[in-house]
C-alpha cells in the first residue's frame, strides 16, 4: 500500500462497503494479532429511515459497538463504527441498518456465513467453537439466529404427506416429538415430551392452511398421535405405516424367541443361542451359510419359528392393491395369528385389528416413517456432542438446523 488511504480502500472494497460508508482508520495490532477496521458514515450526509427509507436527518450516533469480521491472513478482523440514528416524522428515531451485519448481530454477514459452514462441517458446537475462536454461547447464538432465519422463510406450499414420530433423547430419559415432511425429506418441528398435548403442539407449528392442506399422516397406533391428527388436520388420512406395522411385528417375534430361550435353557437346550439375529435379518440378506442354519431351526418346530413364519406372512399384507382383497387376506391372517398361541403375536395381531383401517389406508397413500431412521444418525450425532441439550429449546435448534433443509444463510 502506498499510504493510507489506499489501505482504507482496500478495506473499503474487501467489505463490500458502499458510499457514503468509509473506512477512516485501520489499526494493525501485531502483538494481538488483531486489525480493527473503522468505519464511519459521515456527520453531513443525510441518513435512510429504516422503516420506510425516507431520507431524514441524523439525529445522533449511538456508542461504539463492533462485529467480527473474516479474519485478514490469520489476523482477528473487527468492524468498529458509531452508527448513526435518524429521525423519521413518522417512526421517530431509529438506528439505521449497516450493509455489513443483520439487525443486532455481534457478527458481519460474511462471517455468519463462514461459520455457519464450519458448523456443518464441524457436526457440532464445540468443536465449530474452538476452529472459529468463538466460545459456545456465540456459535449457539449464530445456529439459532440461522434456524430462526430459515423458519420465518421456508416453504410449506407442497406438503402433503408428513409423519409424526417419538424419539428419545437425554440418553432416553426424555421423548421428543417430531414432524417430518415425507416427500421433503426435511425435519418439519421438534416438541418435547409425547403426550397429546405435545402432538397438538407440534401441530400448531405449522399454519392452519398448511395444516388443512395435508392428504396423510403417518404414525404408530398411539392414541394421542391418532386423537390430535383428527383435531388438527381433520381432512388427513391417518397411516399406521409398514415401518411402524413391521417394528411391532418384530418386537412381538422377538419376545416369543426370548422366552422360548429362557425355556430351553433351563433344560440345558441351546438350540436357541446366539440366534436372535437370525430371526431379526430380512431372509433375502442372509448369507448360503445363515440361510442353512436359520432353515435347519425352523425344522425343529420351534415357537420362536412359528411366530418369525406368522410375520414373514404379513408381508404380503403391503402388496394387496385392492382394499377388499387386502381386508380378506388380513382377516385369515388375523385367524392364524390368533390361533397360534403365541401371546405376543397374539397380542400385536389384536392390536392391528382394532387400527386396521387405518392399516388399510397404506395401500392408497404408500408412505412410512422410513425415512426417519436416516436422519436417526444425524440426531445421534447431535445427541452426542449434546452439551446445552438439558436445554430442550438448544436440542431443537440443533435437530432444525441439520435436518430441517433450512436456508440458513443472512439474506
Ligand atoms: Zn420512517
Amino acid at each position: 500500500m502506498k499510504n493510507s488511504s489506499d489501505l482504507h480502500q482496500h478495506y473499503s472494497l474487501l467489505l463490500g462497503l458502499v458510499p457514503p460508508w468509509t473506512v477512516i482508520n485501520v489499526d494493525l495490532r501485531m502483538q494481538e494479532r488483531l486489525v480493527e477496521i473503522d468505519v464511519q458514515w459521515p456527520s453531513d450526509h443525510e441518513v435512510e429511515c429504516p422503516e420506510c427509507q425516507r431520507s431524514c436527518k441524523i439525529k445522533d450516533h449511538r456508542e461504539e459497538r463492533r462485529w467480527r469480521h473474516l479474519d485478514t491472513m490469520q489476523f482477528q478482523t473487527v468492524i468498529k463504527s458509531r452508527v448513526p440514528r435518524s429521525e423519521c416524522p413518522d417512526h421517530g428515531v431509529k438506528t439505521i441498518s449497516v450493509p455489513w451485519a443483520g439487525p443486532s448481530s455481534r457478527f458481519t454477514l460474511l462471517f455468519e456465513r463462514f461459520a455457519i459452514d464450519v458448523m456443518i462441517a464441524a457436526k457440532s458446537i464445540k468443536e465449530a467453537a474452538k476452529l472459529l475462536g468463538l466460545s459456545w454461547d456465540q456459535v449457539h447464538h449464530i445456529q439459532s439466529r440461522a434456524v430462526e432465519r430459515g423458519l420465518a422463510h421456508r416453504n410449506l406450499d407442497k406438503i402433503k404427506n408428513v409423519g409424526i414420530d417419538e424419539k428419545s433423547f437425554l440418553k432416553g430419559h426424555k421423548y421428543a416429538l417430531l414432524m417430518v415432511d415425507i416427500d421433503g425429506k426435511r425435519i418439519l418441528d421438534v416438541v418435547e415430551g409425547r403426550t397429546l398435548e405435545s402432538a397438538n403442539q407440534l401441530w400448531s407449528r405449522i399454519p392452519e392452511e398448511v395444516r388443512t392442506g395435508v392428504d396423510a399422516v403417518a404414525m404408530d397406533m398411539w392414541d394421542a398421535f391418532i386423537t390430535s391428527a383428527k383435531t388438527n388436520a381433520p381432512q388427513a388420512n391417518i397411516v399406521h405405516d409398514k415401518f411402524h406395522i413391521s417394528k411391532y411385528l418384530n418386537e412381538a417375534v422377538d419376545k416369543v424367541r426370548r422366552a422360548e430361550h429362557r425355556d430351553l435353557m433351563r433344560d440345558g437346550d441351546e438350540t436357541l443361542k446366539g440366534a436372535k439375529y437370525l430371526f431379526l435379518k430380512n431372509p433375502a440378506n442372509m448369507s448360503d451359510n445363515e440361510k442353512e442354519k436359520f432353515k435347519n431351526l425352523r425344522m425343529n418346530n420351534l415357537k420362536a419359528g412359528r411366530a418369525w413364519s406368522l410375520k414373514e406372512q404379513f408381508s404380503d399384507f403391503w402388496n394387496y392393491s385392492y382394499k377388499a382383497s387386502a381386508e380378506k387376506f388380513f382377516k385369515q391372517w388375523y385367524w392364524w395369528a390368533t390361533h397360534s398361541r403365541l401371546k405376543p403375536m397374539v397380542d400385536v395381531a389384536k392390536l392391528m385389528k382394532r387400527h386396521l383401517n387405518n392399516i388399510l389406508t397404506y395401500l392408497r397413500h404408500q408412505i412410512t416413517n422410513a425415512m426417519m431412521e436416516g436422519f436417526n444418525s444425524k440426531i445421534q450425532s447431535i445427541k452426542a456432542n449434546a452439551r446445552g441439550f438439558r436445554n430442550f429449546a438448544n436440542y431443537r435448534i440443533a435437530i432444525l438446523f441439520y435436518c430441517g433443509r433450512l436456508n440458513l444463510y443472512p439474506l
